[in-house]
């Protein structure tokens, strides 16, 4: 298939914002909104103008990273985004109904998405984190064909099945012209607290070797740890913290700013 990129001549919808970058993965659960957070976070704490998007139609979890369960706030008809951990937040999550399964068909959900990148009042951002649903849907090309997407960073555990499903999403952002800034390898080695032991739970090393066979740049590896789960779940997303696993994030962070 030839690529179908943005076209050409179409205008920037999005003046006051410099770089969009949207974090992608193949399948559900290995991660991705915690990585988009924590790197959001991570931007921030770098003194970037950072915007976070909570684009997870199936799972928006972007609230509850972020320690902020909110409605949409409207000001003259426009999105005002949360402020919180020195960025701006927006979630799709803030449209629906949370205890009730989202059934919009695809040009729904990718008109919705756009209504938010575009009528949020945003302000100047040096950077737009968008956290994708997991897959390659509807929304995902929606990114990819409309919005002037800097590039994309790919989630995956160090096991075969996630790397296959990411692979796949490599191969997708590809096909419509988006480069891959890099790969990301989540629930990497478990240090246990209590004795001090390494253990490989999901596997080692699969991300950046699948990364080194697709030519694409390993941006690093996350442990896998209590400490980022209650972390997430306490609204404070580790980034904020100086212990390891919080600057295995800011450590993505300087590279993806590079
Ligand atoms: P996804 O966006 O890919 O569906 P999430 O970011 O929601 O995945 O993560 C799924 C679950 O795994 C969450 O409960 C999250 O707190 C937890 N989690 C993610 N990364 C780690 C990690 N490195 N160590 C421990 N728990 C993690």
């Amino acid at each position: 298939d030839a690529p179908q990129g943005p076209h050409p001549t179409a205008p920037a919808p999005l003046p006051e914002i410099r770089t969009i970058i949207a974090v992608g993965s193949g399948k559900g659960g290995v991660g991705k909104s915690t990585v988009a957070a924590n790197i959001a976070v991570a931007l921030a704490a770098r003194g970037l103008k950072v915007g976070l998007l909570d684009a997870d139609i199936y799972g928006p979890s972007v609230p509850m990273l972020m320690g902020r369960q909110e409605r949409l706030t409207l000001r003259d008809k426009r999105i005002q985004p949360a402020e919180v951990h020195g960025l701006k937040a927006v979630s799709i999550g803030e449209m629906t109904d949370p205890d009730r399964a989202v059934v919009w068909r695809g040009p729904m959900a990718s008109s919705a998405l756009m209504q938010m990148l575009t009528q949020t009042d945003w302000g100047p951002l040096d950077v737009l984190v968008v956290d994708l649903p997991p897959g390659t849907g509807d929304i995902q090309l929606t990114m990819a064909q409309k919005v002037p997407l800097a590039g994309a960073v790919i989630v995956s555990t160090p096991q075969d099945l996630a790397l296959i499903d990411a692979k796949k999403a490599v191969g997708m952002f590809g096909k419509v012209g988006v480069p891959i800034l890099g790969m990301i390898e989540n629930m990497s080695t478990f240090h246990c607290p209590a004795c001090g032991h390494e253990s490989h739970i999901f596997g080692h090393g699969g991300a950046e070797a699948a990364a080194a066979a697709m030519g694409l740049r390993f941006l690093g590896a996350i442990p896998l740890e209590i400490g980022i789960r209650e972390a997430s779940d306490a609204g404070t997303p580790i980034a904020l913290k100086g212990d390891a696993a919080g600057n295995a994030f800011r450590n993505i962070a300087v590279q993806i700013q590079e």
